[in-house]
C-alpha cells in the first residue's frame, strides 16, 4: 500500500480517495436463496429468460372485443360468447361482433385487439352495447412491455432493493450469485471506557461506539465479529487485532488515534500492520488512522461517538460499499437555504449537524444546534451534513448550502 504525508494535515478528499483508491471489490461469490438477498450485491447480470408480462392481457375488468368489428362513430352491439377470469386461457378465436368477458390479467383471446371497460358497457343476457370511442389495444398490456426476453434486469454490483426481489421473483428466480458477505470486526478501546450494564464511575463513559456501529453494519448488510472492549494494554490489543484479521475483512476500532494519546493502539498497530495515522482536515473526525493488518482493510476511527459516526458514513461506508462490488457513489446532495446564522473560523472541511425540513413551501435545513463534538444527541436529530468548504466563512440566514443527507442503508 502506497502512502501519504503523516505530519501535515491532509484534506478530506485527499484521504477519501487514498482509501477508495486502495480497495478493490471482493471476487469472491456465493449462491443464495432470492428470500435471503435484500442487500446483497449480484455479482453477474441478471438476465430475463422470458417476457415480462409473458402474454398480451388485459388492464382492467371488461369486455376484449376486435376493434375491425366497430363500427366508428355508433354505439356497438356485440355477443358475448365465454368469460376468462385471470389464469384462465381461450384459445379458439371469436367470431365476428363476438366479445369476451374478461378480467383484468386474462390472457387477450386470440382476434381480440381492444378492452372495453366494464363501466361503459350496458349488459342484458349475453348481449352488450357500449359507445363509440374506443381504441385499438386500449386497455392490454402487452407482452414484455415490462420487460423483454434476453435483456439484460440488473447488471453486475446492483445491490438488491425490495422492489429488485420482486421483480427477479417475477422471472421466476429462486437463487442469486452475489458476491460474499462482508465479515467487519469492530473493537472500542481506552480505559476510561466500560460496558453498559456496570456502574459508571467518575470520569468514566459507557461504550456507545460499538452498538452505533454494530448497527451501521448490520443496515449495510455485513457480518459484525465483536471484539468487544480492549483496555489500553498491549497483549489485549494485539491479540484483538490478531483475532479481527485472521477472521473478518475489515476491522474498525475507534479511540486511540488522536496526537499524542496515552495509549498503546498505535504502537500495536505499527507492529501487526502497516497502518498510516492521519490529521485529516474535517471536522469533526480529525485523528484517523488507514491501513492493513494481514488481508484486513484497518479503520481507525476517533473515540469520540459523534467523530466515529461520522468517519464511518463518509470514509468507511463508501468503502465497504466498493469493497462489496457495489456502487459505492451513492450520497445524495442538495442545495437549500441555510435558516440562521453561522460562523466557521478554522481551516478544516465542516460536516455540521443539519435538519433539513422537507417544507412543502420549500425545504430549507438549518442546524441541531450545539455542535461539539462530546453531543452524542446532534448525531440522532441530524438527518443531513451541512457542508462546509475548507477555508473560513459566513453564513448568512437565507443563502443557499450544500447539503448531505445522512444515509445508513
Ligand atoms: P480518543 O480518540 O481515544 O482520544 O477518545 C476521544 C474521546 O472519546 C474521549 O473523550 C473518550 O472518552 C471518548 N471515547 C472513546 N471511546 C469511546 C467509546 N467507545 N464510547 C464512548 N466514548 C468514547
Ligand atoms: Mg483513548
Amino acid at each position: 500500500m502506497s502512502t501519504i504525508s503523516k505530519q501535515k494535515m491532509i484534506s478530506f478528499d485527499t484521504a477519501r480517495e487514498f482509501i477508495l483508491e486502495s480497495i478493490q471489490p471482493i471476487q469472491a461469490v456465493e449462491t443464495i436463496s432470492v428470500s435471503d438477498a435484500l442487500g446483497r450485491v449480484l455479482a453477474e447480470p441478471a438476465v430475463a429468460a422470458f417476457n415480462v408480462p409473458n402474454h398480451d392481457n388485459s388492464a382492467m375488468d371488461g369486455y376484449a372485443v376486435c376493434f375491425a368489428d366497430m363500427i366508428p362513430n355508433r354505439i356497438n352491439r356485440m355477443i358475448v360468447v365465454a368469460d376468462l377470469p385471470a389464469g384462465d386461457i381461450l384459445d379458439q378465436p371469436i367470431g365476428l361482433c363476438e366479445a369476451v368477458r374478461i378480467m383484468t390479467g386474462a390472457p387477450i383471446p386470440p382476434g381480440c385487439d381492444c378492452v372495453v371497460v366494464q363501466e361503459v358497457v350496458e349488459r342484458q343476457g349475453t348481449r352488450i352495447t357500449f359507445p363509440p370511442g374506443q381504441k385499438y389495444r386500449q386497455n392490454i398490456r402487452s407482452a414484455g412491455e415490462d420487460i423483454k426476453a434476453g435483456s439484460e434486469v440488473f447488471p453486475a454490483g446492483r445491490r438488491l432493493s425490495p422492489a429488485d426481489l420482486a421483480v427477479l421473483t417475477s422471472l421466476g428466480l429462486l437463487e442469486l450469485v452475489v458476491t460474499r458477505k462482508l465479515t467487519v470486526a469492530i473493537l472500542s478501546t481506552g480505559n476510561e471506557v466500560v460496558e453498559a450494564g456496570q456502574p459508571l464511575k467518575p470520569g468514566q463513559v459507557y461504550d456507545s461506539n460499538r452498538s452505533g456501529l454494530r448497527a451501521a453494519l448490520e443496515k449495510i448488510g455485513v457480518d459484525v465479529l465483536d471484539l468487544g472492549l480492549v483496555q489500553d494494554d498491549r497483549d489485549a490489543i494485539r491479540e484483538a487485532l490478531e483475532k479481527g484479521s485472521e477472521n473478518a475483512d475489515v476491522i474498525i476500532s475507534t479511540g486511540g488515534v488522536s496526537v499524542g494519546d496515552y495509549d498503546l493502539v498505535k504502537a500495536v498497530l505499527k507492529e501487526l500492520g502497516e497502518v498510516e495515522f492521519w490529521k485529516v482536515a474535517m471536522k469533526p473526525g480529525k485523528p484517523q488512522a488507514y491501513g492493513r493488518i494481514g488481508s484486513a482493510l484497518f479503520f481507525g476511527l476517533p473515540g469520540n461517538p459523534v467523530s466515529g459516526l461520522t468517519v464511518f458514513l463518509l470514509m468507511v461506508r463508501p468503502a465497504l460499499l466498493k469493497l462489496m462490488g457495489t456502487n459505492w457513489n451513492i450520497e445524495r446532495f442538495l442545495e437549500l437555504p441555510f435558516r440562521g446564522v453561522l460562523n466557521k473560523k478554522h481551516q478544516r472541511m465542516e460536516f455540521v449537524r443539519g435538519l433539513v425540513h422537507f417544507d412543502p413551501n420549500g425545504a430549507y435545513v438549518e442546524t441541531t444546534g450545539a455542535q461539539g463534538s462530546g453531543i452524542l444527541s446532534s448525531m440522532t436529530q441530524a438527518n443531513a451534513f451541512i457542508m462546509l468548504p475548507e477555508t473560513p466563512m459566513h453564513l448568512n440566514n437565507g443563502e443557499r448550502v450544500r447539503v448531505m443527507l445522512i444515509d445508513y442503508d
